[in-house]
């Protein structure tokens, strides 16, 4: 691969002063990370250019049939002051698996890493100082043929953006309520499900919306064949503790494989924890939730790290989930994953990736 070239912005914006205030993806740091695709040559032109508007024809795949795959990953500022990555190797690879899928172009997976790496440490001072805050990295790729015909992309654009992102819990972990969603479904086996695309996330906005507005914070989805089987909440994946025992959705490739959800299963099985990966109906989770061998229910994803669930809404019928506050093994997770990010704790897996 070529050299990254770098085109620093000659006027570089203000940083934020009041970091209590970041909120998610509100405002972008000064530069980003470019390169495009053309069969036959490959990827070329690497640069890091100012951030900005990005030119495209009205034709483009991405536009009409929704060829765009993402990542979503953070940058951390430890607490001996260096700045870390979390596990970016996996959310490399998890890029290139979701590329494959929509026949989009595979990425060199050292090269990719390198491109983050030099874009953060470009813009190390952007990584927020405050507990709970972060760079929040955002690597996409699209097809770009300006062609309206259909057919796996021959021009592909990937880009990095960067946005400093405040703490997910600025005002304390608060237990969610979540709405089992028994129309709409986010994906099907042999579709994109175990793909990070953004076709998965327009098929499920109008039930994130619904529940919305009936109060409730995420969907708790179910699989697409038989309305049957829990698979993620919102735009993470879900666990539950069931009678000591931990449970979560295989992937059975519906499912996104999130890399919190991985590192959790690590971690507790590492804490002797028994962990099973299988097809968890919603009769057994309303059943356990009845019964009160329902002991706690989580989401996990980058963003919010673990998510405790308060309250389940199956068919109008309403279940607390541990009395409504957060379960001992959730808060045990949280601290301990948060603690290995922030480099309060030590990292026995090796999942930091240091860039400077
Ligand atoms: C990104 C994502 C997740 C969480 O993955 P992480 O790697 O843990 O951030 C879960 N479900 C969906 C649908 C996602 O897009």
């Amino acid at each position: 691969m070529e050299e990254i070239r770098i085109v620093r912005t000659t006027a570089p914006k203000e940083k934020p002063k009041d970091e209590s205030k970041l909120g998610f993806g509100q405002i972008f740091t000064d530069h980003m990370f470019i390169m495009e695709y053309a069969e036959g040559k490959g990827w070329h032109d690497p640069r890091i250019v100012p951030f900005g508007d990005i030119p495209m024809n009205p034709a483009a795949s991405v536009l009409h049939y929704g060829t765009e795959i993402f990542e979503g990953m953070k940058a951390y500022r430890t607490v001996s002051g260096d700045i870390r990555m979390f596990r970016p190797q996996e959310n490399i690879r998890r890029m290139n698996n979701s590329a494959e899928r929509l026949c989009l172009p595979q990425l060199d997976e050292a090269f990719a890493l390198k491109a983050l790496d030099t874009l953060v440490e470009l813009e190390k001072d952007w990584v927020p100082h405050s507990e709970g805050t972060s760079l929040y990295l955002r690597p996409f790729m699209y097809g770009s043929d300006p062609h309206l015909g259909v057919h796996a992309v021959h021009n592909a654009v990937f880009v990095i953006i960067c946005s400093p992102v405040g703490a997910y819990y600025a005002e304390g972990i608060n237990p969610v309520k979540i709405i089992i969603e028994s129309d709409d479904v986010r994906a099907v086996r042999g579709g994109t499900g175990y793909a990070k695309c953004g076709g998965n996330y327009a098929a499920s906005l109008r039930a994130g919306a619904r529940a919305e507005k009936k109060g409730y914070t995420q969907v708790l989805w179910l699989d697409g064949v038989e309305r049957k089987y829990i698979e993620e909440v919102g735009s993470m994946n879900v666990m539950f503790k069931v009678a000591g025992k931990i449970v979560t959705p295989a992937l059975t490739g519906s499912v996104l494989p999130g890399i919190t959800r991985k590192s959790c299963i690590e971690l507790l099985r590492s804490w002797g924890y028994e962990v099973e990966e299988r097809l968890f109906s919603v009769d057994e989770l309303t059943r356990a939730a009845a019964d009160g061998t329902l002991e706690e229910a989580w989401g996990t994803g980058t963003a919010a790290v673990v998510s405790p669930i308060g309250q389940l809404c199956y068919k109008d019928t309403e279940y607390v989930v541990s009395g409504g506050q957060i379960g001992e093994i959730t808060q045990k997770l949280y601290d301990n994953l948060t603690g290995i990010q922030w480099g309060k704790e030590p990292d026995t897996f090796g999942w930091c990736h240091k860039v400077c």
